[in-house]
């Protein structure tokens, strides 16, 4: 005889469903267990490493359900972001209508491969039953200061009139229309990350053990240092005069206050206060100024990948301690949220 899968496997897959074979049992006695594989992006199709990725965590499950664990191993759809707009676009089809036709293909696809998801549980991130968790929690955020709106620099496309994310801007360009991106200044939401950066960095020394290196120092980088000094510096009196008298110093922050003593420069950011003065007044030769204009429009993740540059503003400032005068530079490695700018 034959294996015929087609017709096992489809007889089988509907005993599980008909009998509720993979639904988390209402019995408290049982050891429970939750295995959760990462949400796929309802991009339209399964393809090859979703069929990697589902079997792993499918495998998981079905060995605790052997041992004896009520497991809950739940599937949804992380449905939110910029493909589903794209596609929207490209096809003149609502974005909701786009997502849940292709929620619905892609659900047929999985269950005919026989994975033990719970199928009650099956949601998507942009169902209202989700979202309403997700504004509260953001309202409670809000309610304590962990969320605050505060001015900062965004990837701007003057085409589309919308903002991208770093992932989105490409060669500075941007990934819908290719238009030259520009940065701009935008009120935006933040959330205080820096209020728990030391109990982050401390309890990374937990996971020395278990942890491969590079993930702990990835992670090391990216909390960031949270301690460092934040000092003024004075400007010489011909830059005071040089800028009508409008700056008299500037905050400066480094992480390093034993090497202020060696300082033999100082750099803003490009979207420093003084380095807008010095645009707005054309108080730069005007190759400078376009210069300067060139990397005002390099966004944040592009400048850190491109190669370093600076130049001179034409204005000193004094050393604090030697009363040396000191050349003032503007650079694109100067991060305007980082420190003072
Ligand atoms: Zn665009």
């Amino acid at each position: 005889m034959e294996y015929n899968h087609i017709e096992i496997e489809k007889k089988w897959q509907q005993y599980w469903s008909d009998n509720h074979i993979f639904e988390p049992k209402d019995d408290y006695s049982l050891p429970k267990k939750y295995v959760l594989s990462m949400f796929p992006y309802p991009s339209g199709r399964i393809h090859m490493g979703h069929v990697r990725n589902y079997t792993i965590g499918d495998a998981i499950a079905r060995a605790y359900r052997k041992k004896g664990f009520n497991v809950l191993h739940p599937i949804g759809w992380d449905a939110f972001g910029m493909p589903a707009e794209n596609a929207a676009i490209s096809n003149k089809v609502h974005p909701k209508e786009w997502t849940y036709k292709n929620i619905d293909y892609m659900r047929k696809e999985l269950s005919s491969l026989g994975l033990s998801f719970s199928k009650q549980r099956d949601f998507a991130t942009s169902d209202p039953l989700y979202t309403k968790f997700e504004q509260a929690f953001f309202i409670d955020m809000w309610n304590k200061g962990i969320v605050y709106r505060k001015k900062g620099l965004l990837n701007w496309c003057p085409h589309d009139l919308t903002v991208l994310a770093n992932e989105q801007v490409i060669e500075n360009c941007c990934w819908r229309c290719g238009t030259q991106i520009e940065q701009k200044e935008m009120y935006q939401y933040y959330i205080k990350i820096t209020d728990y950066s030391k109990e982050l960095l401390s309890d990374l020394e937990k996971l020395e053990d278990g942890w491969p290196k590079q993930v702990l120092t990835m992670q090391r980088n990216w909390i960031g240092e949270s301690e460092g000094l934040k000092f003024k510096l004075k400007l010489s009196d011909e830059s005071i005069s040089k800028l009508d008298n409008k700056f008299s110093d500037f905050e400066v922050f480094t992480t390093r206050a034993d090497t202020i003593y060696g300082v033999t420069y100082a750099a803003l950011s490009p979207e420093h206060a003084i380095v807008k003065y010095i645009i707005e007044n054309s108080l730069l030769p005007v190759d400078k100024i376009e210069h300067i204009k060139a990397m005002q429009r390099v966004g944040a993740r592009e400048r850190a990948m491109s190669e370093k540059e600076g130049l001179y503003l034409e204005l000193d400032f004094v050393h604090p301690l030697t009363n040396e005068k000191l050349p003032l530079w503007v650079a694109n490695f100067v991060l305007s949220d980082y420190g003072s700018g």
